[in-house]
Order: C-alpha cells, then structure tokens, then sequence
C-alpha cells in the first residue's frame, strides 16, 4: 500500500478539481475492441474462459462481442449471457435493424449501439448525412428499448465530431430512452487538460446521468485520459485487459483499477489479487505477450537488481515501491547482475545460511559483476528476430492468401 498519509494529502489539495462518482462500474471492452487487434481472435470457448475471469474479478460489465459479425462471435456472445456470470453481459450492433435484431436473439439484456459522428466518418465511411444518423439513431435505440434492453449509445470518434451535432444526437437517444451515453476517444487525440474541458461542455449541454468514455492509446494517453475521466464524474470507465485493443490499443484495466485504488483511494469494488493472474491469461489466450516494463503486470514492475534500490527494498519496499505486489496477486523479484550490491547478496545468502567472510563477499561480488557483464545475448537475440518475423505482420501470411486465392482459381497476374 502506498503511504496511505502522503496520498490523503495529495488528495485533499486537488480534492476540488474532483468530482468523481459515488460507484464506479468498470465496462471491460477485452473481448470485443481486444478481439479486433490485429491478429488477435478468441473462440467462443476462449471468450467464455476469460468472460469469467473478468466477473470473477469483479468487472461490472463485459462487452461480449458483436453477433451480427458471425455465427460463431453470435453463439460465443449467447454462451456468455447464458453463462449465470455476475458481470453484465453487453452485446453491440451499428445502428442498423439486423444488427440490433442480432443483439435481441443473443439473449444479452444490455446493448451498446454505436455510430460515428465526426465528419471524417460521416463523409468517408458512412457516406450518411448527421440527419441520416440521427434517424438511424432514433431508430436504434427505439428498438432495443422496445425490446427491454439496457442501452448504452456510443459515437465512435465523438472528440473530433462537431460538438453541435454530438450534443442534438445524445439528446435525440435520450428522449428514445438510451441509459448511457458513451464518448470515444476513438483515434486517441485527448489530452487529460483537453478531455477535461471537453467533458465539462459535455455535462453542461447533454446532461448525462450515467455516462461512459472509451479512451485509445494513439499517444499513451489512454489511462491519464481515463482518469481525468472519472474525475469529472464519468461513471464507467472502458478498459481492456493488458491494454490490448485497435492500433495502439485501449486504456489498461489494470492500470485504470489500481490508479483509482491507489492513487486516489477510491474502491472499485474489484479483486485486485485477481488482476496479474488476469492479465496472464489474457496474455496466453490473445497471445500478445507484455513488455517486460508494461506497468503493474509485465515482468519487471516489482522486480529490482540495482545495489541502491535493492538496499532501499531491503531496508523498507515504500523506498522503490508505490504499493506492494501482492495487491496484484504477484510477488517481488530481485535480480542478480551487474548492477547488485552488497546488501542483495548478503540477503540471497541467507537462503542456504552462508555467511561468508567480508573478502570471500567482496571476491563473490566482483565474480557475479563479471558474470552478469559477460551473460550472453544470444537467446534473447533469437527470441528477437522470432518475434519480428511473428508479430511484423500477424495473422494471414501472403503465402496463405495467394493459396486462397489459387484454390478458388481466381485469375491473378503478377505485377
Ligand atoms: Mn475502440
């Protein structure tokens, strides 16, 4: 745990600028915006396997997928609303009839309904004027209401959209019904200053009681967008497991979780021991391993090899750490190399009882200095150039495809 004084302290200075919300509702977009990675595809069985390890640490909502996208992503998103989780299971559809029929027949209770609202997006991809939207809109939300659901709405690229149009859009779903109204970051051009201002403009035009953002990480602002977020008041953060997500992928559930818990003392109501292992078996299934310096899960956050630093551990963990490892469910690492010190050795020793002369440990040092400086980097080097090849271009090789291709005995012709 961090100093709990230190940061009551920060706390109460910036306490103004807080508003954040009674009860946080985290909504895990893994299985959904995870999925569209690149490369990266669950099975249905797969989905059921991490769905329930996001309830079971206490996720209050889990966007399951889309059903219209396939027979196979509509049997995973039934298995999961099937499945007595504890979460809130979400299926999403475009604002079109079959893709919300789609959602009804999945048997989820909660919808999110998405359009894109920026001009970008109306001009070049949907070819569909703001009135068009706002009626396909309407119609939307009018049918899944109709039909029970939850709604949430979501505009895809809502910050670069004109404010004009996002605020007579949420206005229009509002008085259809929708219950939550979502702002995406979608290409991640918020800055935590700029999304504050933002969604103050927000809450004074629309109003919204319950209401979400989905934050990307175009500039590694995903998390710091998230939080300032929350601190204006938005109730359900998005977030994916690992980050994982489109590009450079979405705000991390895990550093999102741990930021409310620890930095700002607020409980989400989440099994943070549960997280590491989480994040291990999203890792696995997705298959896109973590940075050793990804935060709070990857190898090296709680581990430490520098003399200074593991002094400072051994004396006291809050010398190099903001909170201990086993809120993760993860344990502490010290690593021995060119840069350990005295005191890490004397501490390693003390394993098998050796307490050894102050010239044997010196000499000991001095060998395990030299060991760590000449430690070969042969197998990582290996593991490189196996990673390049893999994730340089993930999923169908262009061998595979041309093969594709030949069997259907498409005409081609070589440039
Ligand atoms: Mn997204």
């Amino acid at each position: 745990m961090a100093d709990e004084r230190l940061v009551e302290d920060y706390h109460r200075t910036t306490a103004g600028d807080r508003h954040l919300p009674e009860h946080i509702e985290v909504w895990d977009e893994t299985l959904r915006d995870g999925e569209q990675m690149p490369g990266v595809h669950f099975s249905p069985e797969e989905k059921l396997r991490i769905a329930e390890a996001l309830s079971d640490a206490g996720v209050s909502v889990l966007n399951a997928g889309i059903p219209v996208v396939s027979t196979e992503e509509a049997r995973a998103v039934s298995l999961l609303a099937g499945a007595g989780l504890r979460a809130k299971v979400l299926a999403a559809g475009r604002t079109v009839a079959t893709d919300v029929d789609a959602i009804i027949r999945s048997g989820a209770r909660y919808a999110a309904i998405f359009v894109a609202a920026s001009d970008v997006h109306l001009r070049y991809k949907l070819k569909m004027t703001q009135e068009a939207v706002l009626e396909a809109s309407v119609r939307s939300v009018r049918q899944a209401k109709a039909a029970g659901l939850h709604v949430a709405f979501v505009t895809e690229d809502t910050t670069r959209a004109p404010f004009d149009f996002v605020e007579r859009l949420y206005r229009a779903v509002l008085a259809e019904g929708a219950d939550r109204l979502v702002i995406a970051d979608t290409v991640g051009v918020m800055t935590p200053l700029t999304f504050r201002w933002y969604l103050r403009e927000f809450a004074r035009r629309v109003q919204p009681r319950d209401w979400s953002v989905h934050c990307h990480n175009d500039f590694g602002l995903a998390v710091a967008n998230t939080l300032t977020a929350l601190e204006e008041g938005v109730t359900s953060p998005q977030v994916c497991v690992n980050g994982l997500g489109e590009r450079a992928g979405n705000a991390s559930l895990e550093e999102v979780v741990m930021g409310l818990e620890v930095l700002y003392g607020v409980h989400t109501g989440m099994a943070t021991e549960k997280l590491y292992g989480l994040s291990q078996l999203v890792e696995e299934i997705a298959g896109v391993p973590l940075p050793p310096n990804k935060a709070l899960v990857g190898y090296n956050s709680f581990s430490h090899e520098a003399g200074i630093h593991t002094h400072g551990i051994l004396q006291h963990t809050l010398t190099y750490e903001p909170l201990q490892p086993a809120m993760l469910g993860r344990e502490r690492q010290m690593i021995l190399g060119k840069h350990t010190g005295k005191a890490a050795l004397v501490e390693k020793l003390k394993e098998r009882h050796a307490n050894p002369s102050d010239e044997l440990l010196a000499q000991l040092l001095l060998r395990l200095k030299q060991a760590g400086e000449s430690h070969g980097k042969e197998e990582i080097r290996r593991f490189l150039e196996e990673y390049r090849r893999i994730y340089a271009r993930p999923g169908i090789s262009d061998e595979e495809f041309w093969g594709l291709v030949d069997e259907l005995g498409i005409r081609t012709e070589r440039t």
